[in-house]
């Protein structure tokens, strides 16, 4: 697992395993605040470790961006922690979260450990402030890559803990994807120092504007495939033409798992359409 400060009393954390996923914490005098916890326990172990026994504090708060395991599973290892999410987190972690850990700890000995803890705290829409020492973090519905996305704004840093609301390469196979668009115009408006993206690298200063641009491109760009898609009379095999970098983005994104991630969005996309929805 990768650590890293990012301003005072703030740090992220990259998982080496499981898909670039991130977390971060943090910290005030008494307390810290954990914003997702990491796809494999170990790595999420390792993250506690950091702040109980480097940082000293005990974690008060687990934030969870959305449901996905990745995201969301590791709420157990944190007892005592009061959980806050989407309230439409809480509900898929009851219909998807616990029958698929069930299906997954049968293949996976290292989930065996787990168990799916579900929100204590939270909203659906609006805003919530959070206040962390001298730091207030306001937590935001950020939609998009799945229905139940929240961000985290740490205020006085102009960090924003983003969730999968925004990735190196945007992903709306269960989310929707003008919610995304929505989301990525607001984090443009921000004025932010860093952006902590679900997965892959921190965004600096000079690079978000570049990085905006690029998502909003690359959903236009598979908006547009997909249309003309449809209209042909195999729209499968002409999808399987459109190339991620058709698309402004690089297939070396997220360890290599962004061309397949690019593939389920236009075939989610096409779906979409086919179902007699429109795609504006
Ligand atoms: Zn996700």
């Amino acid at each position: 697992m990768h650590r890293e400060r990012v301003s005072e009393n703030v740090y992220w954390f990259q998982s080496d395993v499981y898909a670039q996923v991130t977390a971060g914490v943090i910290v005030g005098p008494q307390w810290a605040v954990v914003i997702d916890t990491l796809a494999l326990p170990d790595e999420t172990l390792g993250m506690r470790e950091f702040i109980e026994h480097e940082l000293g504090v005990p974690v008060r708060y687990v934030i969870n961006t959305h449901y996905h395991a990745d995201h969301s599973w590791g709420n157990c290892f944190f007892p005592g922690a009061t959980i806050i999410a989407h309230t439409r987190c809480r509900e898929l972690l009851i219909e998807r979260g616990i029958p698929s850990l069930e299906s997954a700890s049968k293949q996976n000995a290292a989930l065996k450990q787990v168990k799916i803890v579900l929100p204590h705290m939270t909203f659906g829409r609006g805003e919530m402030t959070l206040r962390v020492g001298k730091k207030n973090l306001t937590l935001m519905t950020a939609l998009g890559h799945s229905d139940d996305g929240i961000s985290v704004l740490a205020e006085e840093d102009r960090v924003l803990f983003a969730g999968d609301a925004f990735m190196p390469v945007p992903y709306i196979v269960d989310g929707n994807v003008e919610d995304i668009v929505a989301s990525t115009k607001r984090i443009s408006r921000m004025g932010l120092e860093n952006i902590v993206q679900g997965h892959g690298d921190i965004i600096l200063r000079g690079e978000i504007e570049a990085a905006i641009k690029e998502n909003l491109n690359y959903i236009s760009a598979i908006k547009k495939a997909v249309r003309t898609a449809a209209r042909r009379k195999d729209p499968i095999e002409y999808l399987e033409g459109v190339r991620i970098e058709d698309c402004g983005k690089s297939r070396v994104y997220l360890g290599g798992l962004a061309v397949s991630l690019h593939e389920r969005n236009l075939r989610a996309l096409l779906y979409h359409v086919q179902s007699g929805k429109d795609l504006e």
